[in-house]
């Protein structure tokens, strides 16, 4: 029998940079887990490619898809849909390989409670008025949008409580190689061995 891989959850607030660390894991060399694409009904930005970045959907494919059953978990965060698809995560798992999430909190929550022997990553801010100003400097966001934004990303900072590993998103290289030891390590525990 092969042995179920690891499902990795990265969390964290809004602004944090999960996607950039995200980025910066997969584009970083000699990766043992795969990372799983979500799908979301947001608009696509300039440079984001259709099943690369997300699968963009239509509300109604996706609320389609959560009544039968086919998403992992899934959230909506201002205004638009974000989940996993579930085939993907339980083929890959099934395979042996680990999976790597990159999801916002409500998600990690679902995931929790399915899951519970994931290793749940939270990435934090260096503080709050960092995440503002990262928020504000990435120039996609309505004001309206950078506070709910902002008081989300408050709410979600309490809920750290709930996962395995908190890592602080300094600097990019450094969160990056924390991850990865992280993950590392987690092979390494008894009750895997
Ligand atoms: P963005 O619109 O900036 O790409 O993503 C907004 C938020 O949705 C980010 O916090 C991102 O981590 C989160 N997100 C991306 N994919 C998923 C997903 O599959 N599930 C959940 N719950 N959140 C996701």
């Amino acid at each position: 029998m092969v042995e179920r891989g690891l499902l990795i959850v990265l969390s964290g607030p809004s602004g944090v940079g999960k996607g950039t660390v995200r980025k910066a894991i997969f584009d970083s060399e000699a990766n043992d887990f795969q990372y799983s694409i979500s799908m979301t009904t947001r608009k696509k930005r300039i440079g984001e490619v259709e099943g690369v970045d997300y699968y963009f959907r239509e509300r109604e494919e996706f609320e389609q898809l959560i009544a039968s059953g086919e998403m992992l978990e899934y959230a909506e965060y201002v205004g638009n849909y974000y989940g996993t698809p579930l085939s993907y995560v339980q083929k890959t798992l099934d395979q042996g390989k680990d999976v790597f999430l990159e999801i916002e909190v409500q998600g990690a929550q679902q995931v929790k409670e399915k899951v519970p022997d994931g290793v749940f990553i939270f990435l934090t801010p260096p503080d709050l008025a960092e995440l503002r100003s990262r928020i504000t400097g990435r120039g996609t966001d309505a004001p309206d949008v950078i506070d709910e934004r902002m008081r989300i990303a408050r709410e979600e900072i309490e809920m750290m409580a709930l996962y395995d590993y908190a890592v602080v998103n300094d600097e990019v290289p450094l969160a990056v190689k924390r991850i990865k030891e992280i993950i590392a390590s987690e092979h390494f525990r008894v009750e895997r061995v």
